[in-house]
C-alpha cells in the first residue's frame, strides 16, 4: 500500500491553492529562524509593504523568575525578529485575539493548527473581529508539550530560571539547537534534541493533541513548515515547505520571490505531505487507534472519520497513549530522564515504525 494510501492531498494538507519550498532571502531573517525563516520574512513584507498594521507573535521570556509565553502585535521588522523561533508549549491565545476587536486596521495572526481554528470561530461569533484579522500564518503541528517538560529539562541541565535572559528553544541548522543567555552574560547551548528526545515519546504531551486531526492548520491563509527532506539535510541553509490557500496569498508568495524575499520554488503537494509523512500519519490515520485504546488509558478520543484502525494505529496508538498516561506522574518522567538518551531510541524508532505508513 503506498503512502498517499488513494487520498487526494486536500484530505492530508487541506484545501490550498500552490505549495513552496524554500527560505528568507536575507540572513538576518535565517539566523534567529525555527526553519528557513519564511514565516518571519511574510510577516516583514506584509508589514512593510503596508497591508498590515502589525502581527500577533509571540516569544519565550522571563518574567517573575521563570520562562513564560508572550503574546503582542509586533508593529516593527525588529518586534517581528525578536519573536522568531517556535514555542514547544501548550499557551493560550484566544484572550490576545479577543483584544484585537478594540483595535483599528487590518493585522496577521501567526498560530497553531488547533489556535487558528478557535480564530475562526471567533471571527464568526464577532464579526468586527474578522474585519481585523487579514492573515492567519498556521503553523505545522505535531504536538505541543505542557510546560512542565521545559521547566524539568532546564533542571536536568543545571540552568536556574531566575537567571535567564534570553532562550531560543530552537535555532540553526536540520534540528538545531537550544539557546540560553544568562543574566551574566554566559551563553549556553545544547543540541534541540535534548528536549526533543523527551517531547518526540510524547511525555507531559497536551492532551487535545491525542484527539487533534490538523496537521497542516487548515484553517490558515498559509501554512509553514519544516522541510523534513532527505535530500536537504547536507544543504548548508535550513529550508521551509509553505502553502497557500488563497490565490492572494499565492500572489503574495511570487511576489516574494521574485524580489528575492523568499529563495526557493513552487512545488507539488507530494513534496509536502513526503516532508511531513510520520506527523501526516499521526494525525490522519493513527487517531483511528487512539480512538479504539484510549478507553484503556482512561481518556477519550473523538474521531468520526473515514478511517479504519490497522494493526499498526493500534499498536501506535498504544504507545502514545502509554507515554502521556505515564507521564502524569512525575516519578517516572524522572525515571525516563535519567536513562541515558540513547536507550530511549530504540523505543522511539518503534514508535515511529508505526506511523511509517
Ligand atoms: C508546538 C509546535 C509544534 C510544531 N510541530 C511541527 C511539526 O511537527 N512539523 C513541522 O514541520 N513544523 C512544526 N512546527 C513549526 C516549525 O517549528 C516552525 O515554527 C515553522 O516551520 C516556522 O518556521 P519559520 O522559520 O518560518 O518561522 P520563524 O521565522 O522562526 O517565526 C516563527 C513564528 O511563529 C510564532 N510562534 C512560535 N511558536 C508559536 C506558538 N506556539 N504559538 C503561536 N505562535 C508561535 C513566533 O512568534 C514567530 O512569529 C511546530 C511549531 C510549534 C510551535
Ligand atoms: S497537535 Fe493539534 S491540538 Fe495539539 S497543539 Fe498542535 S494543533 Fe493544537
Amino acid at each position: 500500500m503506498a503512502f498517499g494510501m488513494g487520498q487526494p492531498a486536500e484530505f492530508w494538507l487541506g484545501q490550498f491553492d500552490q505549495c513552496f519550498l524554500g527560505y528568507a532571502g536575507d540572513e538576518e531573517v535565517r539566523r534567529g529562524a525555527a526553519s528557513g525563516g519564511a514565516v518571519s520574512a511574510v510577516l516583514i513584507e506584509l508589514l512593510e509593504s503596508g497591508r498590515i498594521e502589525g502581527a500577533l507573535v509571540s516569544r519565550l521570556r522571563p518574567k517573575n523568575g521563570r520562562l513564560e509565553p508572550e503574546t503582542w502585535i509586533a508593529r516593527s521588522r525588529e518586534e517581528i525578529l525578536s519573536a522568531q523561533t517556535s514555542i514547544y508549549l501548550d499557551f493560550p491565545l484566544v484572550p490576545h485575539i479577543l483584544r484585537m476587536k478594540e483595535l483599528a486596521g487590518r493585522y496577521a495572526v501567526v498560530g497553531l493548527p488547533c489556535q487558528l481554528a478557535a480564530v475562526r470561530r471567533l471571527e464568526r461569533k464577532h464579526p468586527e473581529l474578522a474585519e481585523r484579522i487579514a492573515y492567519r500564518l498556521g503553523l505545522l503541528c505535531g504536538h505541543a508539550t505542557k510546560r512542565r517538560l521545559l521547566d524539568r529539562v532546564l533542571q536536568k541541565k543545571g540552568i536556574p530560571q531566575d537567571q535567564i535572559e534570553d532562550f531560543a528553544f530552537r535555532r540553526g541548522h536540520w534540528r538545531g539547537r537550544t539557546y540560553v543567555r544568562l543574566k551574566d552574560g554566559r551563553e549556553i547551548t545544547f543540541p534541540f534534541l535534548h528536549f526533543g528526545i523527551y517531547q518526540n515519546l510524547w511525555l507531559y504531551c497536551a492532551r487535545r493533541c491525542l484527539a487533534c486531526e490538523d496537521h497542516f492548520a487548515e484553517q490558515s491563509d498559509m501554512s509553514f513548515g519544516d522541510a523534513w527532506l532527505p535530500e536537504l539535510k547536507s544543504h548548508p541553509i535550513k529550508h521551509s515547505i509553505f502553502l497557500s490557500r488563497t490565490p492572494e496569498c499565492s500572489e503574495l508568495f511570487h511576489q516574494m520571490l521574485a524580489k528575492g524575499m523568499l529563495v526557493g520554488e513552487k512545488t507539488d503537494p507530494f513534496t509536502l505531505i513526503r516532508a511531513q509523512k510520520r506527523s501526516l500519519i499521526y494525525h490522519k490515520l493513527n487517531i483511528a487507534g487512539r480512538h479504539r485504546l484510549a478507553r484503556l488509558f482512561g481518556m477519550r478520543v473523538p474521531y468520526d472519520g473515514p478511517h479504519r484502525a490497522r494493526w499498526n494505529d493500534l499498536v501506535g496508538a498504544f504507545f502514545f497513549l502509554l507515554n502521556v498516561r505515564l507521564s502524569r506522574s512525575d516519578l517516572w518522567v524522572d525515571l525516563v530522564m535519567r536513562l541515558p538518551r540513547p536507550l530511549l531510541y530504540p523505543y522511539i524508532a518503534a514508535m515511529k515504525l508505526t506511523i511509517n505508513f
